[in-house]
């Protein structure tokens, strides 16, 4: 196998691996278009199977003490930070992310289940004296139930275990069908849960290329109560319609258009540290990075000079061998990037900053910084998924919020001013869950991440997750 990690190279479900007598699809190394390995496809019939053994395994996990299921969660945080190096390496060679975005995911990947473990003992209700008086009420959190999980490849760890770890703090029991891209994350996961003393049957891993006929057997099984979606919103919203014939509980983390906005009074040095971060982290590849920057007219000429040479300096490589960009995913989301950087470009934009691209066979894009786009223009429209960086200059404070507003997607955001009230009151004004202030980055596991708008539904994270996997029972009791 292509790491001690991966218990076999095919689904898990009931506890058993099922890595033969099924036909297999290839998972890819994108750095260089190499097969690393053939990963048994799931069946139709498994994705049922795996919702019966979730089913099956319910009852007796939802009646855990709480702590003997964070106790299992901690073990899991120990056994993922003892192995960053395993978990990292396998991340680089299915994603080709860059190493040092893979050790860091692990550690944030990690830090869901120490987080659920502490907070699966704090899944609080309510008690209250009825307003008319003669009845108490008691309002107390239950496990909604079987969860299915559906995961992207662009975070091949994190994004299945923040569902996972509040899943299992709440009492649910989990069937992940991860991006057929990087199932090998997901296998080590569910390995890694198995080693921690999670039962049989909680965990189940459904692995296959043939995403929507599994999926969908998934959605229609009678006992599945929630689906927990993370990736594109043409997908999350297909989803929903599926979810809707069973009424399902749905939370949705889709896809995102982030505004990154550098006001008059910003600390250039900071703006362009912050703007490194939340546009080339994941090379990119992260529904959180900024898609677009918007930049006030005093301040533009030395901001994209400055950012301009970090970007030049970039080092595009394979992970493995120190680069801090890697490839893209697949070579269909390469050639779309460049088409949306030549569109631009015909379109009167300028390549102002280029970093070189390795020769070879990997799926890799020069990171490019973009200036004189036109406010309308198509490049700002659409998640560009990659290092692209387009510019637009504003002039005044409510030209940059409109700027920012300016799309149906509202995920993350950012805002850069030596004015801490000035760049608050703008936040308020955007319609977009998070915001970025002085920082490139905002994702925390204990504060609640999602977005508004087609950007999704729900929040993971916080407290706010763990409430995400639970359905609330409320008692009416006579007190007279
Ligand atoms: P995707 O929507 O193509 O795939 C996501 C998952 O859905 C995968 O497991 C895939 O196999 C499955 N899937 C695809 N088609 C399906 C179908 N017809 N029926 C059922 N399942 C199907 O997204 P992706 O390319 O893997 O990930 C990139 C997207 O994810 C970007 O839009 C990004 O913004 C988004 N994303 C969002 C968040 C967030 O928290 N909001 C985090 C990471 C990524």
């Amino acid at each position: 196998m292509i790491s001690e990690l991966v218990p076999a190279p095919g689904s898990l479900i009931g506890g058993r691996w099922l890595s033969s007598g099924r036909e297999t699809f290839a998972v890819e190394d994108p750095a260089t278009t190499e097969t690393l390995v053939a990963v048994s496809r799931a069946t139709v019939a498994d994705a049922r199977d795996a919702a019966d053994a979730a089913a099956e395994a319910l009852p007796a996990w939802a009646a855990r003490a709480p702590r003997e299921r964070a106790e299992a969660l901690r073990r899991a945080y120990d056994l993922m930070v003892e192995r960053t190096d395993d978990f990292a390496t396998l991340m680089v060679l299915e994603n080709g992310k860059s190493l040092a975005d893979a050790r860091a995911e692990v550690k944030y990947a990690a830090e869901f289940f120490r987080w659920y473990g502490e907070e699966a003992v704090r899944n609080e209700g309510l008690l209250a004296v009825a307003p008319a008086g003669g009845a108490r009420s008691f309002v107390q959190r239950r496990p909604v139930g079987v969860a299915v999980l559906v995961t992207p490849w662009n975070f091949p760890a994190a994004m299945i275990t923040r569902k996972v770890a509040p899943a299992l703090a709440a009492g649910c029991t989990v069937v992940v069908k991860p991006a057929s891209e990087t199932p090998l994350t997901a296998l080590a996961l569910a390995g890694l849960l198995l080693e921690a003393g999670v039962p049989t049957g909680v965990v189940n891993v459904v692995a296959s290329d043939q995403a929507g006929d599994s999926v969908g057997a998934l959605l229609e099984h009678p006992a599945v109560r929630k689906l927990s979606f993370t990736g594109s919103t043409r997908v999350g919203s297909l989803l929903l319609e599926q979810a809707a014939a069973r009424v399902l509980n749905c939370s949705m983390e889709l896809g995102g258009n982030a505004p990154f906005v550098v006001t008059a009074s910003a600390d250039i040095d900071l703006a362009v540290e912050a703007a490194m971060v939340a546009k080339f982290r994941n090379g990119g590849q992260a529904c959180t990075a900024a898609n677009r920057f918007h930049v006030h007219r005093s301040v533009h000429d030395e901001f994209v000079e400055r950012f301009g040479a970090r970007v030049e300096a970039l080092e595009v490589g394979t992970g493995l061998g120190g680069a801090e960009i890697g490839p893209m995913i697949s070579a269909a989301a390469a050639a779309r990037l460049w088409e949306s950087v030549e569109a631009a470009v015909a379109s009167g934009a300028e390549v102002t900053a280029r970093a070189k691209v390795p020769e070879g066979a990997g799926h890799f894009v020069a990171p490019v910084l973009l200036t004189g786009v036109a406010t309308d223009a198509e490049i700002l429209q659409h998640e560009l998924f990659g290092p692209v960086a387009p510019v637009v200059v504003f002039d005044d404070v409510d030209e940059a919020v409109a700027q920012a507003n300016a799309s149906e997607m509202g995920l993350a955001s950012y805002i850069c001013s030596g004015d801490l009230q000035e760049a608050m009151r703008m936040a308020e004004r955007f319609e977009i869950g998070m915001v970025g202030i002085n920082r490139g980055i905002v994702s925390d596991p204990a504060a609640p991440f999602g977005g508004t708008r087609t950007s999704g539904l729900g929040r993971e994270g916080g407290h706010d997750g763990l409430e995400a996997f639970t359905e609330t029972q409320y008692l009416s009791v006579d007190w007279s």
